[in-house]
């Protein structure tokens, strides 16, 4: 029988959307991360010579030179950002679908991720698939492609490299460029660490319980408290220290204060859930939240 999961590195693929295009696009590479990104800068290339540039790029543009009318809508069915709809004889032809009350850099991020499901061989059969874009989640393959194929699109190469190249790796450089691209905070961060130029990884987090603490709070009178932890982490390609998910910070960490007080910080910081205790420099600054107001804040941090 043929074998329909594989491995890259740590990750496990197992989606039949992923295995389909790494079938297809072997020759490119066998890892799905690298094909998405070099489909986006394919699309990219051919739609300069259409009129597209930047930056900003607007991925409106890049889809109309793709032959997918972008489309304002408020009734969308699948998603509160935005979805792929099939119109037409045979559904030869698609629209996207946004929503024009979300922030401009949402929107665009939205729209981007849409065409990056575009990439994928038989996307028709799956624009059904629930959304859920920029969470950036592993554990939905084909929507944590579509989130990196989508910051291939807003923030492309050879521009964004080129400016990384020139400002590096900075809460300051992240503010510049996330408001050159029309990119959120967090978009444009995890476009950063994915240029592979500097040492660094991005970590990202968010108030939460730990996962066994929500099955005893079904049926506990003490609620655990809610803790500052790893919602994800991005090792840049020289970043070897490996950060668990999950993992609380510790409350006299100076990136609660982040949290509460949203003003950024620099300065030394020490880990003690990596094996070894990791003691770095690091750049911290809150980002919006997802959910209700206590517990609202995310914080994003550059460990060098
Ligand atoms: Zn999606």
């Amino acid at each position: 029988m043929k074998q329909r999961s594989f491995k890259v590195g740590k990750r496990v693929y197992s989606n039949p959307a992923v295995v389909d295009l790494v079938e297809l696009h072997g020759e490119v590479s066998q890892d799905p991360e690298e094909i998405i990104r070099h489909l986006a800068r394919n699309e990219i290339a051919d739609a300069r010579n259409y009129g597209l540039s930047g930056p900003p790029f607007d991925p409106r543009i890049l889809a109309s030179i793709m032959g997918i009318q972008p489309k304002e809508s408020k009734q969308l069915i699948h998603s509160k950002d935005a979805e792929l709809q099939p119109i037409g004889k045979d559904n030869r032809n698609l629209i996207i679908k946004y929503n024009p009350d979300k922030p401009k850099t949402r929107q665009n991020f939205s729209i981007a991720h849409e065409i990056a499901h575009t990439l994928f061989p038989e996307y028709r059969d799956q624009y059904k698939a629930h959304h859920k874009i920029g969470k950036f989640n592993p554990d939905s393959e084909v929507e944590f492609l579509c989130d990196l194929g989508a910051g291939e699109i807003i923030m492309p190469a050879p521009e964004f490299n080129r400016d990384i190249e020139k400002m590096g790796i900075s809460l300051k450089s992240l503010e510049r460029l996330s408001k050159r691209y029309n990119a959120s905070l967090e978009a444009t961060a995890n476009r950063m660490i994915t240029t592979n130029l500097d040492y660094c990884a991005l970590m990202v987090l968010g108030y939460s319980y730990k996962p066994s603490e929500l099955r005893q709070i079904e049926n506990a009178k003490n609620q655990p408290k809610m803790k500052l932890r790893v919602q994800y982490s991005i090792p840049s390609k020289y970043f070897f220290t490996y950060i668990p998910k999950h993992k609380s910070i510790e409350e006299s960490s100076p990136l609660y204060e982040v949290s509460v007080t949203r003003n950024p910080f620099q300065g030394n910081i020490i880990f003690n859930f990596t094996n070894p205790a990791l003691d770095t420099y690091a750049e911290a600054i809150a980002l919006p939240g997802t959910h209700n107001a206590d517990f609202d804040s995310r914080v994003l941090v550059f460990l060098f």
